[in-house]
């Protein structure tokens, strides 16, 4: 399907990529970044007249920094899914969801930032990031600038990115509280499949059980992945209890915007959506030591 390609470039530095990018935007013609293809190769647009690989960057990696991490933009789901580092991180949420991307096959060629890039509104990587407040560097012509993840999807299939590099993404150190827990939840026809819903939460609790810091990230109920900000809203300042979770919720739920298609009808969507976010959150209350 790429038999009207022109070039095919493979840069081994972030500033030869951009260099590449930049000297075919002038020569003109379709064209852009494919990291591991999954995403690419199924879209099998015939227009494309270049493309440049990334996969020889050097942006496969897991970093500490202050206090939470760095993911390279093309570090593979099936990287993700087994760092010890991210393991032992926020109920290793982004393990568990990058475990959940396709098979193993997928996962071993799928990258992060392709993830993120492709803006699926049912990218498995999305909610838990949100819930994280991770941020997305992207290098570009005018040099690198870090964005929001919340303000990085821009609809189905389009970001802030217009044709720049995403780099890496940045997880920021967690809340400090006297107890944090986060918690991943999908529902696909099966596990592997690309979601119906998906949904993540954080909470943090001071020593009386009182939410002090909430997340609810929601997936596959939008144009684009998103956070549930009136239910977070509803958490802060309450103990964590069964009645304060249902209507976490049910907020969630009349804050997401979904749409019927193959995979389920709005009404399937909007309904799993509370039970996803119920589950979440009684998990979170779980791992924090309370019970509902
Ligand atoms: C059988 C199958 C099952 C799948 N199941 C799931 C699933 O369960 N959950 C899920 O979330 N996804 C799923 N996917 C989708 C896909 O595997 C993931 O979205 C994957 O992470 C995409 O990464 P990639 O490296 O392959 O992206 P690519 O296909 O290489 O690129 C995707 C898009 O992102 C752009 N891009 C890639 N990297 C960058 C970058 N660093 N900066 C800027 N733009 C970039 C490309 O130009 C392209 O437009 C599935 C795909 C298949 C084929």
């Amino acid at each position: 399907m790429f038999d009207r390609l022109r070039a095919f470039h493979r840069p081994t530095t972030v500033a030869q990529a951009l260099r590449l990018f930049e000297a075919e935007r002038r020569r003109g013609g379709r064209g852009g970044w494919v990291a591991g293809g999954t995403d690419l190769v199924v879209q099998r647009d015939r227009t494309l007249r270049y493309l440049i690989d990334l996969t020889r960057l050097p942006l496969g990696y897991v970093r500490r920094v202050r206090g939470g991490w760095a993911i390279g933009a093309t570090t593979r789901m099936a990287d993700v899914e087994h760092s010890r580092q991210l393991l032992a991180f926020a109920n290793g949420i982004l393990p568990e969801a990058a475990g959940t991307c396709g098979s193993q096959q997928i996962r071993n060629m799928a990258t992060v930032g392709g993830n993120l890039a492709n803006a699926s509104p049912a990218c498995d990587l999305a909610p838990p990031l949100l819930a994280l407040d991770a941020v997305v560097v992207v290098a570009g012509r005018g040099g690198r600038r870090t964005v929001p993840l919340e303000r990085f999807f821009r609809g189905v299939n389009r970001t802030v990115l217009s044709g720049g590099l995403l780099v890496e993404i940045v997880v920021p150190a967690p809340p400090k509280a006297a107890k944090a827990a986060w918690s991943y939840q999908k529902l696909g026809r099966l596990q592997s499949d690309i979601a119906v819903v998906n949904a993540a939460a954080g909470v943090a609790l001071d020593a009386h059980g009182t939410c002090t810091w909430a997340r609810i990230a929601l997936g596959a109920v939008a144009p684009t992945p998103l956070r549930a900000r009136r239910a977070e809203a509803l958490l802060e300042g309450r103990v964590l209890d069964r009645a304060v979770v249902d209507a976490a919720a049910e907020q969630a739920a009349a804050e997401a915007k979904p749409v019927t298609d193959l995979r389920g009808t709005a009404e399937y969507r909007r309904a799993m959506c509370r039970v996803l976010v119920a589950r979440a959150l009684a998990e979170c209350a779980h791992r924090a030591g309370r019970s509902l």
